[in-house]
């Protein structure tokens, strides 16, 4: 159990984009067959896990609004990344979802902070001890606009060219290679305290 829950019964969290984070970026990634976890990323969540964080996929799928492919067609991605966590024993608490494309209204499309408040109430989260990982500046702002403890920004996907060309907007996060580093920072973190 991680200390903080022990003292307010909420858990903290650390909220994941899935493309470019988790799974190799593959622009409007259709199909299971192109799922791809980043080398590590299994291995990684696990450790979060075993530290205490509920794990919470926020996910844009712009490409269900643009009509390239179907809900269902998401679901069949996400549930064959689930099936390869599951090699290491993760457990993904639930996975949200944004079908809008830009120019659609949505509740939750990132970088609104949405869909982290509708985590705290449905699985009884801590945002000011949770962390928020992806590739894009909207993954950052996402957190940063839910109030969470730390947003990081790993190099894989877009991330490498978002620090390159924007590494003011970046500042406040932490930068990392991937997911395996990522892990390991808000993990040794924890034990630090
Ligand atoms: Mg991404």
């Amino acid at each position: 159990m991680h200390p903080a829950t022990r003292l307010t019964g909420l858990s903290p969290a650390v909220f994941l984009d899935r493309d470019g984070t988790m799974i190799e970026e593959r622009e409007y990634l259709c199909r299971p067959e192109g799922v791809a976890l980043y080398p590590g990323a299994g291995k990684a969540l696990r450790q979060l896990m075993d530290a205490g964080f509920k794990l919470v996929v926020v996910t844009n799928q712009s490409g269900i609004g643009r009509g390239y492919y179907t809900e269902a067609d998401m679901h069949r991605v996400n549930d064959r990344m689930l099936e390869l966590l599951a090699i290491d024993g993760v457990r993904i608490e639930k996975i949200y979802f944004a079908p809008e494309a830009p120019d659609q209204p949505s509740r939750g499309r990132k970088p609104s902070p949405q869909f982290l408040f509708d985590a705290r109430e449905e699985l009884g989260l801590d945002l000011a001890q949770s962390c928020i990982i992806g590739d894009k500046l909207i993954d950052l702002e996402c957190g940063w606009n839910a109030g969470v403890r730390q947003a990081i920004l790993v190099r894989t996907g877009y991330g490498k060219k978002l620090e390159q060309s924007q590494p003011e907007a970046v500042a406040r996060a932490w930068v990392v290679d991937d997911l395996t580093a990522a892990a390991a920072r808000i993990a040794g973190v924890d034990h630090a305290r």
